[in-house]
């Protein structure tokens, strides 16, 4: 390399030495006969120096320049930055390169649309905020690489062009040339094959692998997404829980420095929904939800008595804060968008009532209110009533709304948690019939190996999720070894013969050949970077995103291509 030190690098200790350095111009400031050029690196900005002898042709803003000079200590010192204490006194500077203007600024706090940004992504990724976060994302695989290496795991990789998985979601296909009017499918996750590695004998695996789900996009989600993959045999849910927590101790440790307390909590899904409204409750704040048909069985208020009489639950909140009328209308429509209309409320404050409800309640029932949810100062109750699982979802998200109103929400906390003992199955409306809530290859709880195909509505699995502040960071379960219990699974999410037979058939035959009992998890690399990084959505810590229409902005991809391609693949555009 020709230079001899980066732009993050040079301290006190270096003054008066000669150094070459090579960056891009950050920013210059002409103060009299002297120019004062701030040179930027991924590892820094140190201050340049020029003298209008040295500056025998105009730079501009990222321009990639060369300089040798001699550093020196800076009068005025910068405790902001690493180099803050010298500067370079500039002896001789060649142009690399010119830049034109860029469409933003290279600065961490810019408001330029996100599409923009994603078209220049490369100019994007020039800003310290998101090389911290691929940084942070490459610290983050080579912890997870060093402890499942370290844990006796070896790093298999699975095929891309694939056969459907049953993961749930939809299905990214592509077309097969050799093999016509045939698709390959791109995996969900390497489900198949990772326990098709336990049966190999391979005992201990683990990836870091894209894998690929055609789903509405939101925050956290992106049509390709990076999962660390791992699967173990001889191994049950107990194993695996506590292997991920170690790993997830060491990653909260190398990049933030906090010491995570383990075991982490557990919380069956029946509690959480009962609690949190979620199954992935963020536990940074408490606001636990309350069932409050026993509290308001002699109520006047009509919807709530409506919705006791038909058996529904009236659920509700205590925030403590007296939310404004604005607080109240971004709820209201959180609701909405939960499929619940009404959200009724009544303040509680210098021991008077108001809002909504209030002038309905009678004494007994303002005293259980405050007893129920143990209020020590003013604030607002929150009450939605409803079927029981749309209530809950619903109060969920407002939960999780109110407490940012609130402000009850530590941004530095990190706080995790197990959701155990989750439903087997899943009403499916669309399909009138059971699904498989995990894929069809999971283990039903020991309670309920006899009737989880009689009994549907209240089978269990031995399947656990891990949830860090309010996000699903990852997920797995034991899986079904015993062909038996297997063909019974099918029959239950009424899978007809010939379908196992053809999708799943290969994967079956499999497990008459000798399985060891086994478990695995895969974790959201995305969703836990995004989090570490304290990002507000996964784009953020992935180099080249989709937007939230699945489209690359810069290379416009997806895009139409040639007939002749599609004539070679007997594909025909339906007009
Ligand atoms: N394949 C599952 C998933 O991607 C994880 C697992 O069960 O190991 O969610």
């Amino acid at each position: 390399m020709k230079r001899t030190h980066t732009c993050g690098q040079l301290q006190i200790a270096n003054v008066g030495q000669e150094v070459v350095l090579q960056g891009w111009v950050n920013k210059i400031r002409k103060m009299g006969a002297l120019t004062f050029v701030d040179l930027r690196d991924r590892y820094g900005i140190t201050q340049l120096v020029l003298s209008d002898a040295v500056q025998n042709e105009d730079i501009k803003p990222e321009y990639v320049i060369e300089i040798t000079g001699k550093v020196i200590e800076r009068k005025s010192k910068n405790a902001n930055i690493a180099t803050g204490a010298i500067e370079i006194e500039v002896q001789h500077l060649t142009v690399i390169n010119k830049a034109d203007l860029t469409p933003f600024e290279i600065k961490d706090d810019i408001t330029a649309q996100e599409d923009t940004r994603l078209k220049y992504r490369y100019l994007d990724l020039r800003r310290p905020v998101m090389q911290n976060n691929l940084i942070t994302r490459s610290k983050v695989n080579n912890i997870m690489r060093n402890y499942f290496n370290d844990h006796d795991f070896i790093e298999i990789e699975t095929p891309v062009f694939a056969k459907s998985t049953p993961e749930g979601a939809r299905d990214f296909l592509v077309p097969s040339r050799l093999n016509e009017n045939k698709f390959y499918a791109l995996p969900q996750s390497p489900q198949l094959f990772k326990q098709l590695f336990m049966i190999a004998g391979l005992d201990r695996y683990f990836q870091i692998v894209k894998c690929f789900r055609d789903e509405d996009l939101r925050i956290d989600r992106q049509p390709e997404f990076t999962q660390l993959d791992l699967e173990m045999s001889f191994a049950t849910q107990e194993d695996v829980i506590e292997m991920i927590e170690g790993l997830m101790a060491q990653i909260l440790k190398k990049i933030k420095g906090i010491d995570l307390a383990l075991p982490l909590q557990r919380i069956d899904y029946t509690k959480a929904i009962e609690m949190y409204g979620s199954d992935k409750p963020d536990l940074r704040f408490e606001l636990v939800i309350q069932t409050l048909n026993e509290q308001f069985k002699q109520t006047e208020i009509p919807f709530f008595k409506t919705a006791i009489d038909n058996g529904d639950a009236v659920r509700g909140i205590f925030v403590p804060k007296v939310l404004t009328k604005k607080d109240l209308e971004a709820l209201t429509e959180t609701a909405k968008q939960n499929r619940v209309n009404i959200l009724a409320f009544a303040k509680w404050s210098q021991n008077e009532w108001s809002g909504s409800i209030a002038s309905k309640l009678n004494d007994a029932e303002k005293a259980t209110l405050l007893k129920t949810f143990a209020v020590k100062a003013e604030g607002t109750f929150l009450f939605v009533a409803d079927k029981y699982a749309l209530a809950s979802q619903a109060m969920g998200a407002i939960r999780n709304h109110a407490a940012k109103l609130a402000d009850l929400i530590d941004e530095q906390q990190f706080k995790l948690l197990w959701v155990v003992k989750f439903p087997l199955f899943e009403w499916s409306e669309e399909e009138e019939r059971f699904v498989a809530a995990h894929h069809p290859f999971t283990m039903p709880t020991s309670d309920c190996l006899a009737s989880f195909d009689t009994d549907k509505a209240s089978a269990f699995a031995n399947a656990y999720d891990i949830v860090m502040n309010g996000f699903e960071i990852g997920g797995g379960s034991q899986r079904i070894t015993d062909p038996e219990i297997q063909e019974r699974m099918f029959q239950a999410v009424e899978m007809p013969q010939d379908v196992i037979e053809r999708n799943f058939g290969w994967f079956i035959k499999a497990y008459n050949y000798g399985a060891p009992y086994h478990s695995g998890c895969a974790l959201g690399i995305d969703r836990i970077c995004m989090l570490l990084s304290h990002a507000e959505n996964i784009r953020e810590v992935i180099a080249f995103p989709k937007n939230s229409s699945g489209v690359d902005p810069m290379s416009n991809a997806p895009d139409f291509v040639d007939a002749k391609q599609l004539a070679e693949l007997n594909i025909q555009h339906k007009k």
